[in-house]
């Protein structure tokens, strides 16, 4: 049958998607010769070489097959031991997803009918709109800029009739913000209040730098609770797609259920590569980031006030008294500066995202280009 006119090959749905911002900067910067690059959302560091070496062996030990829908056993079982022995979850249901972005698609396609409201933070991580969309859910935001405090009242001004769920993100892309106790609290409250599902978003779980990080398993009844958390960012492998979802068995059985007629299953040797890497101590890296972020605190602050982000790899400056997004991510560009606007992660273009998952030498360009940035605005 010939489509409607107005319509052409593409799908409403797949119209409705524009190109990542993010992506849009990591197209360019392939053409510039030795760029600032602050704008990537990955590790600087490479894969551990035991984890390495075990998805060669998998390999070559010819593991290459279809694994089970919801992932080794061994492997969720190792995944469900570390929540219980870190935060206390009792929850016995797990999935091996493609990512965690995997599991945030099969969770909104499993939570969400068409017409349902989800709640997101605003700085959002920019898939969470994106898959809102797809799945036919409407979303407003809730505050989550840096320096505010979470409240439950903050929370019901987002709610509607419709709401089913709430997504959080701590440590948060692209703020760096991490969550209190007291802050979870409120979320688990609010959503007992409601009847809702928390969607938590824990891939930077590992990338907390002033004090232990607070799950939302222990502060969200483990009945309403999806989390969901990922290998992408601590072991550096975000090419190698793999995460988990734990939750309350009805939900994490559909995921499973629509898992095995879309991503089948997450990649075999990198679910044998990740029992490995689950052996693999990363504190010396998470150490070294801690430096980073300090470092670039101190450099930034002649010019930058904001809060220090407590997690991931990210900082959420304003842009300069009187800048203008455009103008200020152009002339960030002529320095060969990539930053994204903060335009990509809310309705206010008032910030812009750093990420200092870099080397040193690079940071210290950034700082310096930064600086100069500040100043020409300030006498502009
Ligand atoms: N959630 C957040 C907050 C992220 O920053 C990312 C990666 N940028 C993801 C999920 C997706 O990660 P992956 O699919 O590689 O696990």
């Amino acid at each position: 049958m010939t489509p409607p006119p107005d319509r052409g090959m593409v799908s409403r749905r797949a119209d409705g998607v524009e190109a990542s911002g993010i992506r849009k900067i990591f197209e360019r910067v392939q053409f510039m010769e030795d760029p600032i690059n602050l704008s990537i959302g990955q590790a600087h560091f490479d894969v551990p070489e035991p984890v390495k070496e075990a998805a060669i062996a998998a390999i070559r030990e010819g593991f290459n097959r279809y694994t089970v829908t919801q992932g080794l056993p061994e492997l969720n079982e190792r995944i469900l031991a570390r929540l219980a022995d870190t935060y206390g979850y009792g929850g016995k249901d797990s999935l091996v997803t493609s990512g965690v972005s995997g599991g945030l698609l099969l969770g909104f396609m499993g939570l969400l009918d068409p017409g349902d409201h989800v709640l997101l933070p605003d700085p959002y991580f920019t898939m969470y709109p994106v898959l809102a969309g797809l799945v036919g859910a409407t979303w407003s935001p809730y505050e989550m800029q840096p320096g505010t405090t979470l409240t439950k009242e903050a929370l019901e001004a987002a709610l509607t009739e419709r709401s089913r769920a709430i997504l959080v993100n701590s440590p948060s892309n692209p703020t760096g913000r991490c969550l209190t106790a007291e802050e979870m609290d409120v979320v688990g409250a609010f959503a007992k209040a409601h009847d809702l599902v928390v969607v938590s978003d824990e891939i930077y779980d590992e990338f907390v730098y002033d004090g232990p990080h607070v799950s939302a398993a222990g502060h969200v009844d483990e009945e309403r609770l999806l989390l969901l958390g990922g290998f992408s960012k601590t072991y550096g492998m975000p090419g190698w797609r793999m995460g988990y979802a734990c939750g309350p068995a009805p939900l994490v059985d559909a995921m499973r259920r629509m898992q095995q007629f879309t991503f089948v299953c997450a990649p075999s040797m990198a679910q044998a590569a990740c029992l490995a890497a689950m052996d693999v101590d990363m504190s010396e890296q998470i150490a070294e980031y801690r430096g980073k972020r300090d470092r670039m605190m101190a450099g930034l602050a002649p010019a930058y006030e904001f809060p220090k982000p407590g997690g991931s790899f990210y900082m959420y400056p304003p842009l300069p008294a009187g800048a203008s997004t455009d103008e200020f991510m152009e002339r960030a560009l002529e320095q060969k500066l990539l930053i994204v606007p903060g335009k990509a992660f809310s309705a206010r273009a008032t910030h812009f995202r750093l990420s200092f998952a870099a080397p040193d030498d690079v940071l210290e360009r950034g700082i310096e280009a930064l600086l100069g940035l500040a100043e020409s605005t300030a006498g502009a």
